[in-house]
């Protein structure tokens, strides 16, 4: 494993460590004999500093200058290549030995870090640096007193729930780069952990975070750089590894082999003169939240990747219908965000995207997979589309609301809508995120963001579900000013990049693209969409001067959230009691006291609304009135007790014998209702046959058997409930007078 470090998060005890490594030697050099040196080719003022060397070292820091130093290709901030030149921690700090010793150095690089530490042992590399100490390795190279320590932590996706410890990774697969002295670890004190070497500590990650392995071993502080740099937010850490093997390996060293015992002298003697000012300006410079951003343009894609792309000439791109302010079609072109980020990524990857419009995202996903698209931009990751795309990491999350009207109370979440007319947008993104949480949820499916905010405000509907970006959008864009957030929702939605499934190369090339997205790119794109949304707050003027841009979109947001939810969470503990209570008394005013079922008053509102939504989809809706035959002799004959009963066994056994999706109430004493939605005339006159057949057959106590009557009907355009039920009571009617115990329909 590599010996190097990032610390942002704890940098005191990188300090501290700083401080316990170099407090010695800084102290053995300021005391010791100072012998000037000759410097042969620079005149870096460092030069003259450097500690006493014997004439053997001197006379081969005068006869051989140069020496060649290994440098790979992607591990900032330590050891990479930027802007075509070594850069990194590692390197300034070679540079710095051999301005102290007077050698110079040629940097090989153009190699995986596996092939730099086999050259290194072949011979053929005279210095390699920010190395771990093995014994194996030790049995062939001399090492440096370590001049940086780190911890080693497992990384895993978050949603990886039986990972803590090394003991957990049995029989797992883990990712590791090659030549890391882990491996080396895991062969001898874990044999059950199965190990996939890959090309780099990124490319690790990247397995990790696309579900390709289960974890990775990598230092705390290489990890962190590594998530934040590139994003990967489905990424967690465990604890600090308790293996005091493996925590050795994580010291960082540079390595001389045994056949050069002078050259690794004259360099360890270097290194032992630098001064602890001179680590503090290095690790200002690489480790520093201020310090330099390092490869920020850098996508990291594979030679073969570029390949792909340039083959592929262009990305076709899926863009569902309108949902500002992520996306919209206008022309040929995408609006919103979706297009700033587009032309992030065709910059980054250098190929032109080409832009498909989709009816909806079902539709979208169907494109991607049959090969007319090859992405959706800005899609979450649900259940019914996983097994569909491949998703990079998400680059966006945002809440789910409530939408209502201003005179309308706070709403406790998705269950407090259970007995509202509640709108969604039938092609939206969140709508198969609500249904899988709220199975339940009787919704309204409205075909635009427009017009689902426009039957709120009209009161058309009860309240709308919506993500917040887009109903803040579309609040301004209609200047609908009746409509508020009227509660939140625990649906978080985060938008990733759909891409075509077993297209590894576009998925690998995406991932990479997203990830390379840099904060003050996100930040811009932000505030550009969002933050315009959310300006008309009123409250915030003054942090608007006082603050940056960034920084005020964040405090509103969060602002604006919390203040929401403080009041929401007060507004939810007295709504959750009201709710219990009116969930009682709504349950006592709608259910019929002797049969349990619903009563005429909230038959007739079902029926009603039942109505409305026949209308609205073009749907069949059905009704069945029941009466019982000659139900008074009942009563006359077994008395009144007995008639109750036989009314109650009566309910029950209608209700076990319709659909769940039917209605049933009581109409009048002895006579029910059926609402049967989505089912026609024919059916529901068959449906009314075997439930009177069914009744035939049946004991009801005392009274023995019983018959009833039953007439059918289906809506028509232009029918009212009243209507619906006058035809439904002729049928009846009929089915009395041809002889009872029969089933008559009028269409
Ligand atoms: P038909 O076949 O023509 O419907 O004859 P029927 O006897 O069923 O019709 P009718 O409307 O003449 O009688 C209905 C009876 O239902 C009258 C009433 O005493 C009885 N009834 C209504 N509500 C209740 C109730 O809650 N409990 C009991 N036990 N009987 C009730
Ligand atoms: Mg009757
Ligand atoms: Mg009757």
């Amino acid at each position: 494993m590599y010996h190097r470090i990032k610390h942002f998060f704890c940098k005191f005890l990188v300090c501290l460590g700083f401080f316990l490594i170099f407090t010695p030697l800084v102290h053995a050099n300021t005391t010791g004999p100072q012998l000037g040196h000759r410097s042969q080719t620079n005149q870096d003022p460092n030069a003259g500093e450097t500690k006493q060397y014997t004439p053997e070292e001197q006379a081969f820091i005068n006869t051989r200058p140069g020496i060649t130093v290994a440098n790979e290709f992607d591990w900032p901030p330590f050891d990479f290549i930027a802007d075509g030149k070594p850069a990194g921690f590692g390197i300034d700090l070679m540079d710095l030995l051999a301005r102290k010793s007077g050698l110079s150095i040629t940097y090989v690089n153009g190699y995986t870090w596996d092939e730099l530490v086999e050259m290194f042992f072949d011979g053929s590399l005279d210095v390699i640096h920010s190395l771990s100490l093995t014994p194996e390795r030790q049995k062939k190279a001399l090492f440096s007193t370590p001049y940086y320590h780190s911890k080693n932590v497992l990384i895993f996706r978050s949603d990886t729930l039986d990972i803590h410890t090394l003991n957990d990774l049995e029989g797992k697969i883990i990712a590791l780069p090659k030549g890391w002295s882990s491996i080396e670890f895991f062969k001898t004190h874990y044999p059950g952990v199965h190990i996939i070497e890959v090309e780099s500590s990124r490319q690790a990650l990247e397995y990790v975070d696309q579900g390709k392995v289960s974890a990775t071993v990598e230092q705390e502080g290489i990890a962190r750089y590594f998530i934040k740099k590139f994003g990967f937010t489905d990424l967690e850490l465990s604890q600090w590894l308790k293996n005091e093997i493996l925590q050795k390996t994580s010291s960082m060293h540079f390595a001389v082999l045994k056949t050069n015992p002078i050259l690794f002298s004259i360099l360890d003697k270097a290194l032992a003169s630098v001064t602890l000012s001179e680590m503090e300006l290095l690790k200002e410079k690489w480790f520093s939240r201020s310090g330099r951003q390092i490869g920020q343009e850098d996508v990291g894609l594979t030679p073969e990747e570029k390949n792909w792309l340039k083959n592929k000439k262009q990305i076709r791109v899926c863009v569902p219908p309108e949902r500002m302010p992520f996306s919209a079609i206008q022309g040929n072109q995408v609006i919103g965000m979706t297009s700033d980020f587009l032309e992030i990524f065709e910059e980054k990857l250098k190929i032109p995207f080409q832009i498909n419009p989709a009816l909806s995202f079902a539709d979208a996903v169907s494109q991607v997979e049959t090969g007319g698209c090859d992405i959706i931009p800005m899609i979450s990751k649900t259940v019914g589309k996983k097994d569909r795309l491949d998703f990079t990491s998400s680059f966006m999350d945002y809440n789910v609301v409530i939408i209502s009207r201003e005179d309308f109370p706070f709403i406790s979440g998705i269950p407090g809508l259970k007995s509202k007319n509640t709108g969604m947008v039938a092609t939206s993104n969140i709508i198969e995120k609500v249904i899988q949480e709220y199975p339940g949820l009787n919704y309204i499916p409205v075909e635009t963001i427009e017009e689902c905010l426009i039957e709120v405000s009209t009161g058309q509907l009860d309240a709308a579900i919506l993500s917040l970006p887009v109903a803040s959008h579309y609040i301004r864009k209609t200047g609908l000013t009746n409509l508020k957030v009227a509660g939140h929702t625990t649906i978080k939605a985060d938008l990733r990049i759909g891409v075509q499934k077993e297209n590894k190369q576009l998925h690998s090339i995406m991932s990479k693209v997203v990830r390379s997205l840099s904060t003050p790119e996100l930040d811009m794109i932000y505030q550009k969409w969002l933050g315009s949304e959310l300006e008309h707050k009123p409250d915030y003027t003054l942090l608007w001067k006082s603050l940056s841009i960034a920084g005020i979109i964040l405090v509103i947001v969060v602002l604006w959230n919390r203040n929401l939810f403080r009041l929401n969470k007060q507004i939810a503990v007295t709504n959750e009691k009201l709710s219990q209570k009116t969930e009682e008394l709504e349950y006592i005013s709608a259910t019929d006291s002797l049969t349990g079922i619903f009563n005429r008053r909230h038959i007739e509102g079902a029926f009603e609304r039942e109505i409305k939504r026949s209308i609205r989809h073009d749907r069949d809706l059905s009704i069945i009135i029941i009466d019982i035959d000659f139900f008074k002799a009942v009563n006359d004959t077994f008395g009144h007790q007995t008639g109750d009963l036989v009314l109650k066994l009566f309910a029950s056994l209608v209700k076990n014998n319709i659909r769940t999706t039917d209605i049933l109430g009581r109409w009048g004493g002895e006579e029910f209702l059926i609402v049967c939605p989505e089912i026609n005339l024919q059916n529901a006159s068959h449906m009314a046959g075997t439930l009177c057949r069914r009744i035939g057959t049946e004991s009801f106590g005392q009274a023995g058997r019983q018959t009833a009557s039953f007439g059918v009907t289906s809506f028509k355009k232009g029918d009212d409930t009243q209507a619906m039920i006058s035809r439904a009571d002729k049928a009846l009617y009929l089915a009395k007078s041809n002889g009872r115990n029969r089933v008559e329909s009028i269409a």
